[in-house]
């Protein structure tokens, strides 16, 4: 059965731009699915949609079942990680980490271990004293996903995470990503417009264009029929 699964859903934007028509969507607990097309085609957009950053205009995303469609980001357990990193630059890695977890009325003392534990995930242990601008473009974004997985989300979210990274980094991350998604079985969305990471990192691809769902199938499926 699905643990996230979109059936129907549609956005239309404030100036009737159709964005994303009838999309269905189903992924199973544990899984990850790579959502692959071309710039424009509504991949954002979706994401967008699953995280609640922007209200679904059509269908029902669930979670586990429930309908969250109509909740807000912060209740929705999912952790996001975006191309721009997206860390406050004021504030140390530790408490860009311990971000998510103050909204959730946790304290810095008490989120300690899972902050260390945290970074220790991303291999960054040690480094929650500096500030984003001390560290590379890959540890940035390791932080970024650090913060994300923190409030060990019901789901996880990756908006293009690897764009901004060169190809050396790019490969190394591919395969951590995957690791750590793979051991925390936590079920995945994957953004990206690079056919070779959705089809090397993921269970499952959907193939987007102009706001629909042109394919969907295994790594294997989508290759043969390409
Ligand atoms: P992708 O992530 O696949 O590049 P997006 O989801 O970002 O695609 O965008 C899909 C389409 O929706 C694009 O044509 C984009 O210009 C349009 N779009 C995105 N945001 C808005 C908005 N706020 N208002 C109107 N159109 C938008
Ligand atoms: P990206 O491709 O990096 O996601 P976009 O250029 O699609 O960035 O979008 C940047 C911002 O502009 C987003 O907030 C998006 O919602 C908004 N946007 C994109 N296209 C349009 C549009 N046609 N009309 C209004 N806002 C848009």
């Amino acid at each position: 059965p699905a643990f996230l699964s979109l059936s129907s859903v549609g956005k239309i934007y404030p100036n009737g731009y159709k964005a994303v028509v009838d999309l269905d969507i189903d992924v199973p607990q544990g899984q990850m699915l790579g959502l692959l097309g071309p710039s424009g085609c509504g991949k954002t957009t979706t994401l967008r949609m699953i995280a609640g950053l922007v209200p679904n205009t059509a269908g029902h995303i669930r979670v586990g079942g429930q309908d969250v469609s109509r909740e807000p980001p912060h209740r929705r357990d999912m952790g996001l990680v975006f191309q721009s990193y997206a860390l406050f630059p004021h504030m140390t890695v530790a408490e860009n980490v311990a971000f998510g977890l103050e909204m959730r009325g946790i304290s810095r003392r008490d989120a300690r271990d899972q902050i260390e534990e945290a970074l220790e995930m991303v291999r960054l242990p040690g480094l929650g004293s500096r500030k984003p601008r001390e560290l590379s473009g890959g540890q940035q974004q390791r932080v970024s996903l650090a913060r994300a997985l923190v409030i060990r989300p019901r789901i996880l979210l990756l908006d293009e995470p690897l764009s901004n990274l060169d190809a050396k980094l790019r490969d190394e991350m591919r395969v951590e990503i995957r690791e750590i998604q793979k051991r925390l079985k936590i079920t995945t969305l994957f953004v990206t417009h690079d056919q070779v990471e959705a089809l090397t990192m993921c269970d499952l691809v959907g193939v987007m264009h102009g706001g629909k769902l042109a394919q969907l199938g295994s790594p294997e499926d989508i290759y043969e029929r390409p």
